[in-house]
């Protein structure tokens, strides 16, 4: 099934610079932000600038030159915060919420990237 983007989402409004954000990297074809309600000491959300509404969506359609630019972001912004262990930092998680199941509130593609605390489990155990 084809994805239909939904230009009024918030993330579409950051991008045309319609509402601020507190950038922390920025590159041709990515942007990554403080978020808004930070759920850990550092939480910086990473998106493409084109218009993918989840990872899949991004993974099957992005050029090579979005994919590889956005990945490098999402490392460089490990190295930026201090998390990455590579480093000397103490590790962080990254988390991209999709659709009704994964719980995701903003239909722009986005990766969470989280630290500075220890975050616990991945997930609650099943049962
Ligand atoms: P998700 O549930 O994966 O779609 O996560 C959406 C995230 O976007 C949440 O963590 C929100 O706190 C964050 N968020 C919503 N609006 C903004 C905003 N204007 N600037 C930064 N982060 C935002």
């Amino acid at each position: 099934m084809a994805y239909a983007y939904d230009d009024t989402n918030i993330f579409a409004r950051i991008l045309r610079g319609e509402i601020p954000n507190k950038t922390v990297l920025e590159t041709e074809h990515t942007l990554a932000f403080h978020d808004i309600g930070p759920q850990a000491p550092v939480h910086v959300l990473v998106i493409p600038k084109g218009r993918y509404v989840n990872f899949d969506h991004f993974a099957s359609e992005a050029t090579a030159e979005e994919l590889a630019d956005f990945t490098r972001v999402a490392g460089e912004v490990c190295r930026i915060t201090g998390v990455g262990p590579g480093n000397g930092g103490a590790g962080y998680r990254t988390i991209s919420n999709a659709g009704t199941d994964g719980v995701q509130e903003v239909p722009h593609y986005h990766l969470h990237i989280l630290g500075g605390r220890v975050l616990g489990r991945m997930l609650a155990k099943m049962g």
